[in-house]
């Protein structure tokens, strides 16, 4: 029986783990399906306090693991496929065995969804990035493309107007998921071009090792366009990686755990922590915040509980 089990093992499982462990309270951390989080996904960091000349993304959750086991959390590999959170101690099937916890954190986080293109794969963090807050500073005075038709698709063409020189904003139909006012910014702000009823074809170029341009399929005329750029931003959305808490925990309507306010969740001893709940800020500092707040609740719940 474990006296905390954090699922998910990026910036906010990490911080949790290292605050409930130097609590004394053995946290177990469930690496989870993208171990280290979507840092692990990037390169250079740049805005993480404490870090003069930034950090490599890797570096950055590695140590942060480092400084957890200091203190003795345990991490295991594995993904939680099932959990049952209707009776206390909670239970989770871990890749097909059960453990039981008394208290738990969510910090799973939320994957971002990518075109799946071999070539956009192989330059994850060499180009192509799904986060221009995190990434947009590397292309001042460059050319970008943002893909999407979504909010987040125009708040990061926006966002990358402030550094690339031009930015082109690519969507796959004629009509735009975005808001009205987020669409006319984005089409009122003279850096963008937008781009519509065209799919990526490929990513180049594998062989250099970095972006060098995209293949742009107009899906109308069938017309094939090479359009070199120096940033591929992926902007399509996010999925929150709670499908094992499905009708047990309260989510959205698009699958993130809502608050109960602080770290709680609808169910006592479960608490939230990082981007499985947040989809407006989605940094790592914020996620280590609030890993950082999800451990002080979960130390507090079990001592309530009598768990020491
Ligand atoms: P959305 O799901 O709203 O939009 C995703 C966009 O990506 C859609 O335009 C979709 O196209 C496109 N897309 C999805 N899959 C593919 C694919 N395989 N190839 C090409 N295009 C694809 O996600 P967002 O992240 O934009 O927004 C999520 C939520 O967060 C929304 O509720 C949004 O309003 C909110 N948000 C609010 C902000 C704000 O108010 N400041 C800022 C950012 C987000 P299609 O339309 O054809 O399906």
């Amino acid at each position: 029986m474990r006296k905390v089990v954090i699922i998910g093992s990026g910036c906010a499982g990490n911080t949790a783990a290292i605050y409930t462990a130097r609590a004394n309270l053995s946290p177990l951390v469930v690496g989870g399906h993208e171990p280290g989080g979507q840092l692990s996904l990037t390169t250079e960091v740049e805005n993480f306090p404490g870090f003069v000349h930034g950090v490599m993304g890797p570096e950055l959750v590695e140590n942060m693991k480092l400084q957890a086991e200091r203190f003795g959390a345990e991490y295991r590999h594995g993904t939680v496929i099932e959990a049952d959170l209707r009776q206390r101690p909670f239970r989770l099937n871990i890749d097909g065995e059960w453990i039981e916890a008394r208290s738990l954190i969510v910090a799973s986080g939320a994957s971002a969804r990518w075109l799946h293109l071999p070539s956009e794969q192989k330059l994850i963090g060499h180009g192509v990035s799904s986060c221009a807050t995190c990434d947009g500073f590397f292309y001042r005075g460059k050319e970008v493309m943002v893909i999407g038709g979504g909010d987040t698709a125009m708040e990061e063409a926006n966002f990358l107007t402030k550094f690339a020189q031009r930015v082109r904003l690519v969507h796959r139909r004629e009509e735009f998921r975005a808001s009205k006012i987020m669409l006319e910014r984005a089409r009122a702000n003279p850096k963008i071009e937008i781009i519509t009823n065209s799919v990526v074809e490929d990513v180049l170029d594998v062989a250099e090792g970095h972006v060098t341009g995209v293949k742009l399929k107009n899906v109308v005329t069938g017309e094939v366009t090479l359009y070199p750029i120096d940033g591929f931003f992926v902007a399509i959305g996010h999925i929150p990686n709670t499908k094992p808490f499905v009708s047990q925990l309260d989510l959205d309507s698009e699958g993130y755990i809502v608050s109960h306010g602080g770290a709680r969740t609808n169910i006592e001893g479960v608490f939230h922590a990082g981007d499985v709940q947040d989809k407006v800020y989605r940094q790592a500092i914020t996620a280590a915040g609030a890993g950082c707040m999800a451990a002080i609740e979960a130390e507090r719940w079990l001592e309530e509980q009598g768990v020491y």
